[in-house]
């Protein structure tokens, strides 16, 4: 049985700087060095074939590398893998998982994961993350769940997961649903099974991605908007991160509806946990007066997740009504 192993960078794989006499760590270790030193990885009868893709911290990440992953762990699941990994950096992990979620069609499992703690520190979580994930890939439990992020023996759904810490080794919560399962004495439990809608098309990467720039904004008290000035010249999509259920200071509510009238305009929360609401206040700049405004409702999404959502969208070429949609299906 064989899981296919993506190294992308990250704490994960960082190690100090040969020569370096600062005890800073960088990108440098390879899968062969990640495997290595996972004690119980050699007893799993798990073959991994390792593909190191990148060696950078996960800000650096961008689409089209995600997307190329999922290429090529498609190919890897057509020649018989049962499942896969990804290693990369923990910043970024709650948008790649997410993207991934999006279009990944298959049946295999598809599991990122990482560390909080660097592996020149005591106690580092790599390895242990890294069994776990190979544990749950290779798992027929896992099978149908589309990407999955395992870190500290919990399973998290890519579609809800967040980071939401950033040093402690229990960083990744999923706040609306909680894990989705553990892995406990080695074994694979699913307890919650995530909705998946239909996976969507990849768009041709080097061309749409480029030309597809969503902004996210996050509002804040007695915010004048002033930024938001000649955005539509500039990017084809917005996401806002509003206050609370999804509400901006008044003064704010025709900026954003201009706006809205030029290029989509996702409405979520700032808040980092439950949904933005559809009709229930009614003042200006309230859900209801920016939804009528034109503004898309991002519904459970947080705005991390929507903009990853909506840059996909643009990118193979859906039209307003098709982005609505979009957010009425995943939101
Ligand atoms: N800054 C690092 C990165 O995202 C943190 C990590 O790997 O967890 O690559």
């Amino acid at each position: 049985m064989s899981v296919a192993l993506f190294t992308l960078g990250g704490t994960i794989a960082m190690a100090g700087a040969v020569g370096s006499a600062t005890g800073t760590v960088v990108n440098r270790l390879t899968g062969a060095d990640l495997t290595a030193a996972v004690p119980g990885l050699a007893e799993l009868g798990v073959t991994l074939d390792v593909q190191d893709v990148q060696a950078v911290p996960s800000g650096d990440l961008t689409f089209d590398q995600v997307l190329d992953v999922v290429a090529a762990a498609s190919r890897a699941v057509a020649a018989g893998a049962v499942g896969v990994v990804v290693t990369q950096g923990t910043d970024t992990l709650e948008e790649t998982a997410y993207l991934v979620d999006l279009v990944w069609p298959h049946p295999e499992p598809f599991v990122l994961t990482g560390a909080m703690r660097n592996p020149t520190l005591a106690g580092p979580d790599g390895p242990a993350n890294l069994l776990a994930a190979a544990r749950v890939a290779a798992a027929d439990a896992a099978r149908g769940l589309g990407a999955l992020v395992v870190l500290g023996d919990e399973i998290h759904a890519a579609r809800r997961v967040r980071k939401a810490h950033s040093t402690s080794t229990a960083a990744f919560t999923s706040p609306n649903v909680g894990p989705i399962g553990h892995v406990i004495e080695g074994a694979v439990r699913v307890l919650a099974t995530p909705t998946r809608p239909a996976p969507l098309a990849v768009p041709s990467p080097t061309a749409a991605l480029a030309g597809t720039r969503v902004a996210l904004y996050t509002v804040a008290l007695d915010d004048d908007g002033a930024l938001l000035a000649g955005l539509a010249d500039t990017h084809q999509g917005l996401v806002v991160a509003g206050f609370g259920v999804g509400h901006v200071p008044s003064a704010l509510a025709p900026v954003l509806g201009a706006l809205a009238g030029r290029i989509p305009v996702v409405l979520t929360s700032r808040t980092g946990a439950g949904s933005v609401l559809r009709h229930t206040y009614g003042a200006v700049g309230s859900e209801t007066d920016l939804q009528r405004r034109g503004l898309i409702n991002g519904g459970l999404l947080d705005p991390y997740k929507a903009r990853v959502l909506l840059r996909l969208l643009l990118a193979t070429g859906a039209d307003p009504k098709a982005v609505a949609a979009g957010f009425a299906e995943h939101g």
